[in-house]
């Protein structure tokens, strides 16, 4: 009934000049979930001359993409999900430039900004002169070297076997890195517990030493983390870009509890404080995270595949900790206009904000973490998590006291209609899983990050959503 495969550029084209004419049926089509897979997917099907109806549980769209501007004082905001986009995140962008949003460079590398480890607090700039102010035991071949040296040095054969193969490369290397963790590439690379822990402090890959190894590869080799923009005035002008043209589409405060199908139709079933309902259409897109998928009736029981990759498919931990500040004491004391420090403190990665600087406060990003280095701040109270996270900030930056006015905190894996942060494969579940997770089931299609190889990206939501869309247009 599906098309089987679609290929990337088929993709892109929808981006680009949406669905193809098709003289087919104009369908009704349930869409659970708007964030940015669901938005994007019901957009394009509106737009082709179908009938989309998002239901959504929330009171907003934009799922994971949530700018907060409260608790902080009026033209302040943080953004407690994504934050930044990379140019070469193609699908994102287009969007962006389809409802005329504005960009701001975001800062991530900054010379001037610190590494904070055993105490001791040095500029990333000295650092990349000298790595042996760093206190970390590393093997005699291993001195002298920075982490990104050592690093660049480890993927150097897989660098090469892309540049010379280009795409057609990942297919060998997804056979041979698969079942590799990134501590047992590491390890099998011959490097020293000192050269692992400097790389997993430094590079913020510590809590993801577990995690397929082929997961950082992709955004590392694919220009993730360079070149990047954050959309002036707030991540969420782009879910909220669509509300003109979907705002009577959607349902808000509708949050599916079952799933049932048969030959001709699918059944949403749903709660609102009214009650539950149901709606009834040809087809359906489900973009929720499999955590959440893992709670919701299954009245047609999936295919066991499928039941196995949402029982197995692995889930990140995230927590942000964001602190309003009456001064930009990092700009006007020490010279620090955007980017980062790092330390081993249990606050882990600071971000400095690029916007703001008009009111002369700042929302600073106190403490990003993942996996279990987040998981210990979600067992904290939400009050506990801003006194320590002040204590530990205040160790990099002794201003933090007298310049602190507000805290908030965000824990990904604690909330409700997230059930993770995202999708992140163990070793060996690309394989096993990636296949299975996007194939659609009867009249059922799957979006979401998770449904990409672009997980806890915007770029893997939108490419998902408009492989859904596609899918059921030619259906
Ligand atoms: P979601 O946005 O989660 O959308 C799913 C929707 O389904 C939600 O609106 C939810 O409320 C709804 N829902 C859930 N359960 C139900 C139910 N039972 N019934 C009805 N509706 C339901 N990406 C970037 O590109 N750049 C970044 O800098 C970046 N940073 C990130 C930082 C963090 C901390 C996190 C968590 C993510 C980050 N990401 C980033 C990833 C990006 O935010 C996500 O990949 C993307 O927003 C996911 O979109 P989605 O549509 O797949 O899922």
């Amino acid at each position: 009934m599906y098309p089987h495969h679609i290929s990337p550029a088929q993709i892109r084209q929808v981006a680009e000049s949406g669905l193809p004419e098709n003289a087919g049926p104009r369908n009704k089509i349930i869409v659970v979930g708007a964030g940015m897979a669901g938005l994007v997917a019901a957009y394009e099907l509106l737009r082709a001359g179908h009938e989309p109806l998002i239901l959504e549980a929330r009171q907003r769209v934009g799922g994971r993409i949530e700018t907060l501007r409260e608790p902080f004082a009026d033209g302040l905001y943080a953004e407690a999900g994504a934050m930044r986009i990379p140019r070469v995140h193609d699908l994102t962008l287009s969007y962006c430039d389809k409802f005329n949003l504005k960009l701001d460079p975001f800062t991530m590398g900054n010379p001037q900004g610190y590494y904070f480890f055993g105490g001791q607090k040095i500029r990333a700039a000295q650092v990349e002169q000298d790595p042996s102010l760093l206190p970390f035991d590393l093997a005699p071949h291993e001195r002298g070297k920075t982490a990104t040296q050592l690093w660049r040095e480890a993927i150097h054969e897989i660098q090469e076997a892309l540049r010379t193969r280009g795409e057609a490369a990942w297919t060998g290397i997804a056979q041979e890195f698969d079942q590799f963790s990134t501590r047992e590439f590491l390890e099998h690379k011959g490097w020293s517990e000192g050269a692992i822990e400097m790389y997993g402090l430094m590079a913020d890959q510590e809590a993801l030493m577990n995690s397929s190894f082929l997961e950082l590869l992709r955004e590392d080799v694919g220009g993730f983390y360079e070149d990047m923009f954050e959309i002036q005035g707030g991540m969420d002008h782009l879910p909220n870009a669509f509300l003109p043209t979907l705002g009577r589409n959607i349902r808000f405060g509708a949050r599916m509890i079952a799933i049932d199908q048969d030959a001709e139709s699918v059944t949403i079933h749903y709660e609102t404080a009214a009650g539950r309902l149901s709606a009834r259409g040809d087809y359906a897109i489900i973009t929720v995270p499999f955590p959440i998928l893992r709670h919701v009736e299954v009245l047609k029981p999936f295919s066991r595949a499928k039941q196995r990759a949402i029982r197995q498919l692995h889930y990140d931990a995230s927590a942000k900790i964001l602190f309003q500040c009456r001064r930009r004491f990092w700009e006007e004391d020490e010279g620090v206009f955007g980017g980062g420090t790092v330390s081993d403190l249990p606050i882990r990665v600071t971000y400095y904000p690029d916007h703001g600087r008009e009111t002369g406060r700042g929302v600073i990003l106190a403490s990003y973490t993942w996996s279990e280095d987040a998981q210990r701040w979600g067992s904290l109270s939400p009050r506990d998590r801003i006194a320590q996270a002040l204590e530990n900030l205040a160790q990099i930056h002794p201003q933090i006291k007298d310049e602190f006015e507000a805290g908030a905190s965000k824990m990904w894996h604690d909330d409700e209609f997230a059930g993770g942060a995202f999708a992140l494969f163990d070793p060996g579940q690309q394989t096993l899983l990636y296949e299975t997770i996007i194939q659609p089931e009867g009249r059922l299609t799957f979006a979401g990050e998770h449904a990409s190889l672009a997980h806890a990206w915007i770029q893997g939501s939108i490419e998902s959503g408009l492989r859904a869309a596609l899918q059921i247009h030619a259906a």
